[in-house]
Parts: structure tokens; C-alpha cells; sequence
């Protein structure tokens, strides 16, 4: 079946290495494992396939989330070499003085920290101590069910997502992290400017003709859980985000953190969407606005 891959951090001697993050020379060797396989379609041609409903289990094509720095300075140059038209979707807060935090605390946690189980010792104790409440909640509610789609994560990673995303508010958690922050001395300024594009990075994209598509405008942890005038918001303003650069009417999208509901569906077919990616495998696609993506963190482990 078809699917997209999946790409978001990379590494160099630039861009500190951290959880899940790959090197040049993986991209490398991803890139032509891929293309033994599979018909390593350009975005555009990608999308004229899906349409013309000509897409086969052989065609795949590359994708780039969230408007990452390390994407613009490591990955751009091996498309360059091996001639491939991606598709990048982004969000606008990351071009913005107030990007979501979730990639600064993301940084903060693979930079600050010896490793990532220092973090995780750190983050509980804190949250026993200053959310008790939440902390007994999430000992009694998480389950190992939690998350298990994505083989990849460590029972920590699922523990803390599941705290993150389902028993923190946004409040709570941001005030635990920026705690731990405050605590290891992180300068969050200068990671804002070292973790993201800006807007002549997205000009480079579309003058070596990358697509341009739609990720929400604030990347919600859990955008499901919107409002349907709130969910049309988060894609109508980062519509016309993309619209200032590329001009023309984006297609395609990825939804953040491979979720949605109905009404996020309804929403991408009235503003003219074509064409989405799940942040997942998935054995049947249902729409083409869900199709399903391998997350390179998978691949590399299998190349390794
Ligand atoms: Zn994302």
C-alpha cells in the first residue's frame, strides 16, 4: 500500500543530536534503500497520481513536519543530490516570535540532560511534587496500551506523553517544564532562532519547488478536541500563511500528531484540501485525506 515517510529531526555538528534524530548519511542511506523498493515519487507527481487514482503500493514520497531548521541545513542539500521534490508541512507559530513549545521543550530535554532518563526522573518528581493530584491520576489511570501503535517508544516516552497529552492541562505542564527550565538554566530565545525556519527558508523550499503544506496554525496537542469554529480557524489561518508564500491554494496536509475527527475532515474538504498524511501505519486508507506514513525513526532502526 502506499505510504508517505515521515521525517523530522536531524543531527549534525549544528544541530545537537536527540531523541529520534538521524544524520546526513542516514537520510543517505534511507533514501536509497527506499529507492530499491519503492517508486520514489516527487510530491507533485505524488499528488497528480493519488488524483488521477494511478497510485500504486509501490509509489511512495517524502515528507518534512513542523518547519525544523535541521530539515533546511541537513536534508535539503541529499534532495538536491538525489533530484527529490518533498513535501513539507508547517505550522505558523514556527515562523512566528511564539512557536509551540513542545519543540523547544523537545530540545530542551535531549540538550539539558546527560540522557533522556535524567529528564524523565527529573519531570516526575517535579510533577509528584508540585501537581500531586495529576501525578496520582496518572498512576492510576495509564495503561501500556498507551500509545503502542508507535513500536519505537520506550515505556518512559509513553509514560511522559501520556501525563503531556492526557492528564496535565497545557497550564500545568508548561509550568512544570518551564520549572525545569528555569532550573538548568536553558536560554529559550536562542533555542526558538536555532530550532526553526524562517521565511526565506520557506522561499528556498518553493523556488527549488518543494511543497508547501498545512500542519495547523498552533500545532494543538489534541486537535480533535476543538471546537469545529476552532479547528477551521487552526487550518483557514495557516491556508493563508502558506498562501503568502506559495501563492496558489495549498492541497496537501499532515495532520499534527496524526490526529483529527470528522469534523477536522469536513473542514480540509471545504478549504479545498486533497490530500493528508497520518502520522502512522495503517493497513486500509479509509480517505485520501488519511494516509498513512512510516516515521523514519522505523526505517533507520532496520538500516542501523
Ligand atoms: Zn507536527
Amino acid at each position: 500500500m502506499t505510504f508517505g515517510v515521515m521525517f523530522h529531526h536531524f543531527h549534525s555538528h549544528v544541530h545537537k543530536k536527540g531523541q529520534g534524530s538521524i544524520s546526513k548519511n542516514e537520510l543517505k542511506k534511507i533514501v536509497i534503500s527506499l529507492k530499491k523498493k519503492y517508486i520514489l515519487n516527487n510530491a507533485d507527481d505524488y499528488v497528480k497520481k493519488i488524483l488521477k487514482k494511478k497510485i500504486t503500493y509501490k509509489d511512495i514520497c517524502l515528507t518534512f513536519d513542523d518547519g525544523l531548521k535541521c530539515q533546511i541545513d541537513i536534508a535539503l542539500p541529499i534532495l538536491k543530490e538525489f533530484k527529490i521534490k518533498a513535501f513539507f508541512f508547517v505550522y505558523n507559530g514556527a515562523f512566528k516570535n511564539n512557536p509551540d513549545n513542545l519543540e523547544i521543550f523537545r530540545y530542551f530535554r535531549n540538550t539539558k540532560y546527560q540522557n533522556i532518563k535524567f529528564f524523565y526522573q527529573d519531570f516526575f518528581k517535579h510533577m509528584k511534587l508540585f501537581f500531586i493530584n495529576d501525578f496520582l491520576k496518572y498512576k492510576k489511570k495509564f495503561t501500556n496500551k498507551y500509545l503502542n501503535q508507535y513500536k519505537f517508544y520506550s515505556i518512559e516516552d509513553r509514560q511522559y506523553r501520556f501525563c503531556r497529552d492526557k492528564i496535565l492541562s497545557k497550564d500545568s505542564y508548561e509550568t512544570l517544564m518551564f520549572k525545569l527550565m528555569k532550573k538548568k538554566k536553558f536560554n529559550y530565545k536562542l533555542a526558538t532562532k536555532k530550532l526553526f525556519m524562517n521565511r526565506t527558508d520557506i522561499k528556498k523550499l518553493i523556488k527549488e519547488k518543494h511543497i508547501i503544506g498545512l500542519h495547523s496554525s498552533t500545532h494543538p496537542v489534541n486537535l480533535p478536541n476543538l471546537l469545529y469554529k476552532d479547528q477551521m480557524r487552526e487550518y483557514k489561518n495557516n491556508m493563508l500563511f502558506i498562501k503568502k508564500f506559495t501563492k496558489s491554494r495549498p492541497l496537501s496536509m499532515s495532520h499534527p500528531f496524526g490526529r483529527y475527527n470528522k469534523n477536522t475532515l469536513k473542514i480540509l474538504k471545504n478549504i479545498g484540501i486533497k490530500i493528508g498524511f497520518l502520522s502512522y501505519k495503517k493497513k486500509k486508507i479509509s480517505s485520501l485525506l488519511e494516509i498513512p506514513r512510516l516515521d523514519h525513526v522505523e526505517l533507520i532502526q532496520k538500516l542501523r
